[in-house]
């Protein structure tokens, strides 16, 4: 399976001045930690990193520094994450070998290896799928009222799932998708909406409540304990 790592982004919600995938976590960069789980998971044959060129000798850094035996490369990252994905699909539809792919958010660092390979497994049987976990709060639809934000409606609960990632698809398809994508205009912020938008089914792999996407520094907080009982079950 051929895994793309999108990593192109900053660290602006981080209130960070870099990347935030750069920012240390237990001694390591947060990419060091979704790379190794990549590493670890049997069914992942090559890695590709969307990335900005500035990040380079960064991520250079990294990869000297964990030694993994799956190959690396490092890819030019778009401006939005959907265009980042754009250009590593294309690169893969560009050799023309390539027929599955799985995406996995550089900010999701706490995904196990195990989640990698079940979905691997899964893309076996599916043209497209995506890791995700029952939604535990009651959510609420909005629309701006006269007085503030106004409810309109609550969408039964037991048919939500919070999407997370990795994400994988039949890569021809995928590819279709996005071309389609940038002659609509369409903006969306998973892969899966893509082929919502096409009418093609997408099927849901269960995902692991700990695979958070670090996007606030809480979030760098929660991760780090998650990290730690991991190391030492017994703290
Ligand atoms: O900002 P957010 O956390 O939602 O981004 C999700 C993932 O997409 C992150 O791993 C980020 O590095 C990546 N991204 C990207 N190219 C962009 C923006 C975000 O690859 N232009």
């Amino acid at each position: 399976m051929h895994l793309l790592i999108p990593a192109a982004g900053s660290g602006k919600r981080m209130g960070a001045a870099v990347n935030k995938l750069l920012l240390p976590l237990l001694g390591q960069p947060v990419l060091a930690w979704t790379l190794r789980a990549a590493d670890r998971a049997h069914s992942i044959e090559w890695i590709g990193i969307l990335s900005q060129p500035g990040d380079w000798p960064a991520m250079e850094q990294i990869l000297a520094s964990i030694d993994l035996s799956t190959p690396v490369q490092l890819l030019q990252g778009g401006v939005t994450r959907q265009e980042s994905v754009y250009r590593g699909v294309e690169y893969l539809y560009g050799l023309g070998t390539v027929e599955r792919v799985l995406i996995h958010d550089g900010a999701r660092c706490l995904a196990t290896s195990e989640l990698f390979d079940r979905c691997s497994a899964a893309l076996e049987q599916v043209d497209g799928l995506i890791a995700a976990i029952p939604v535990k709060d009651t959510i609420k639809v909005t629309a701006s009222g006269p007085k503030g934000i106004q409810i309109e409606s609550t969408p039964e609960r037991s048919r939500l799932w919070a999407a997370q990632t990795p994400q994988g698809f039949r890569l021809s398809l995928l590819w279709q998708a996005h071309r389609e994508a940038l002659a609509q205009g369409w903006q969306v912020t998973d892969d899966a909406a893509l082929f919502e938008k096409l009418g093609w089914p997408v099927y849901i792999v269960e995902g692991e409540e700990s695979n958070l996407k670090l996007t606030t520094p809480w979030d760098l907080v929660l991760a780090k304990q998650i990290l730690q009982q991991r190391l030492d079950p017994a703290r």
